[in-house]
């Protein structure tokens, strides 16, 4: 049997290494010049390849797809995707929140133990672009930018979306459709927020440390941790996880809670003190006791106080607006950054076309879809490759 997969990138890589070690032939073709493009940029270029936790705390984790993936994370843990690197010969380490990197901290040992060891009896075809995928009798007709070949099987591991210089351009729902497979509509995941506010581009840089991110309108929840300014709206860690939380919803309120382990009466005490202890400053120089700079600088403005106030003349009802506002500072959800800045692509090929245990096509026998051209994704932390690693692992595992 000979098996053509689409995409050397995570998912691509690891079924042609388990398909090979069948004795299956495979053919690997890549429209790039290299495997993994975008493996090489995951983690900062440290690649966090996975999360230490048991199954069901991934599956928390997973934000589409999570039944559907059920069988493929109980049957190739992350714990499983550890021992396996470490087997073939690439130390790891874990560090905070469970993220497991490589111990040299380069993603490019990630693809070079890939390709080298576990893909060594795979047939690699770089620089070759599938354009077309036919299905002909029995055969599938693939038609690339350098020839015609024919296949028993076909994998279609071509990713999202997202930082498409990396090769995922959206072909595999293209293809998809091509074979009548429903394609759930494409959004951004794991991506910056726009923020409508005239003040947003004086905050560029600003990082805020255990903060609260809240979110209501059409879904409501609140985000720890931490998060940053940019030129046009908000990113960092709890932003890109609330990204995910919205990406599809109209109706979006955003605001920050600064204090969020006080309440608003330990906040009016510690309000009333600054004030006492700074009675002759500014508004503005003592709210930076509190707060950046550089939001102390337009905390006023927004609040609706003037801040250059002196504390002794703030009244009541401003510092109880101060509070409101500390616990609770709007900013104007304006949508989010483009597709091609998210870290992954939610939507895809529709999972109840596809089979959770082969990942074959219920429409098309012969068909296979593997990662995130599929309707999955997950939050930060190694979620994402290990969905792309436990896939192809079952789908060479249930290969018949
Ligand atoms: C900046 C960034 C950082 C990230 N960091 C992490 C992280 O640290 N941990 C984590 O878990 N996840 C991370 N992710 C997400 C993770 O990288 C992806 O979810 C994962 O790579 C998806 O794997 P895949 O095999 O489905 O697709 P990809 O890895 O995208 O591979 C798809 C491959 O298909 C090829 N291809 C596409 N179309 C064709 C065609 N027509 N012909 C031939 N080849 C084609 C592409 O060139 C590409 O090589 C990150 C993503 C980004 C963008």
């Amino acid at each position: 049997m000979n098996v053509a997969v689409v995409g050397a990138g995570a998912s691509g890589l690891f079924v042609s290494g388990f398909l090979s070690k069948k004795n299956i032939d495979v053919t690997l073709f890549d429209k790039n010049e290299k495997a993994g493009k975008k493996i090489y940029i995951t983690g900062s270029g440290r690649c966090n390849l996975t999360n230490l936790c048991s199954p069901e705390d991934f599956l928390t984790q997973v934000v589409r797809g999570q039944k559907f993936l059920k069988t493929a994370i109980y049957s190739f843990s992350s714990y499983d995707c550890v021992d396996y690197f470490e087997n073939l010969g690439l130390k790891t380490k874990c560090e905070r929140g469970n993220r497991v990197f490589p111990e040299s901290d380069k993603s490019s040992d990630v693809i070079k133990y890939l390709q080298k060891f576990h893909c060594k009896d795979v047939n690699f075809k770089f620089n070759e672009e599938v354009l077309d995928i036919r299905k002909e009798n029995d055969k599938f007709n693939i038609i690339t930018s350098k020839n015609h070949y024919n296949f028993d099987r076909v994998i279609i591991a071509t990713g999202g979306k997202s930082y498409q210089a990396t090769g995922s351009n959206g072909a595999g729902y293209k293809f998809a459709k091509k074979f009548n497979h429903k394609i759930v509509p494409i959004v951004p995941a794991l991506c910056p927020i726009l923020i409508k506010d005239n003040f947003v581009s004086s905050l560029k840089g600003v990082s805020l440390k255990n903060v609260t991110l809240k979110v209501s309108g059409d879904k409501k929840s609140e985000f720890f941790g931490e998060m940053i300014f940019t030129d046009k709206g908000i990113s960092g860690p709890i932003v890109l996880s609330a990204s995910s939380f919205i990406n599809r919803c109209d109706n979006v309120n955003l605001s920050i809670d600064f204090k969020p382990a006080l309440n608003e009466q330990q906040l009016d005490c510690r309000l009333l003190r600054e004030f006492e202890q700074n009675k002759n400053k500014e508004l503005k120089n003592v709210l930076k006791n509190l707060l950046p700079k550089a939001i102390a600088e337009i905390f006023g403005n927004v609040v609706g106080i003037d801040s250059l106030k002196k504390c002794n003349s703030i009244t009541k009802e401003e510092r109880l607006s101060l509070i409101k506002f500390l616990k609770n500072f709007p900013i104007s959800f304006a949508g989010l950054y483009d597709i091609d800045s998210a870290i992954v692509t939610s939507g895809g090929v529709d999972l109840s076309e596809i089979n959770p245990k082969t990942f074959e096509s219920k429409i098309v026998k012969g068909l296979y879809f593997l990662g995130e051209v599929l309707d999955v994704d997950a939050l930060t932390g190694g979620f994402n490759l290990q969905i792309a690693w436990s896939s192809a692992f079952c789908c060479a595992k249930n290969w018949e």
